[in-house]
């Protein structure tokens, strides 16, 4: 008897769990997003935030060769330095 209730305790606190993570979002068919939320009660794929950090900007490395020109080496990185100029770690 007290296995099936702490199955039952644990049941109540994963599927509370579960809720609270769930996207609020809808699919195009009209459904409740089933995906796992991670931010504004809204999944990876509903987060508007998300797509930002996805697509970043090409621009133009805004560091300097050892002649002292511009680099013009084009980059994504959120740095804005390409990856001849940025610090290997
Ligand atoms: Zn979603
Ligand atoms: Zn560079």
């Amino acid at each position: 008897m007290k296995k099936s209730l702490i199955t039952v305790a644990l049941f109540t606190a994963l599927s509370g769990f579960a809720q609270d993570n769930q996207c609020v979002s809808t699919t195009k068919k009209g459904d409740r997003c089933l995906l796992t939320s991670w931010s504004n009660s809204l999944c990876w794929r509903h987060n508007p935030d998300y797509v930002k950090k996805e697509v970043n900007p090409t621009v133009v490395c805004s560091s300097k060769k050892k002649d002292k020109t511009n680099c013009k080496v084009k980059t994504k990185h959120s740095s804005g330095i390409c990856y001849h100029h940025r610090p290997k770690n």
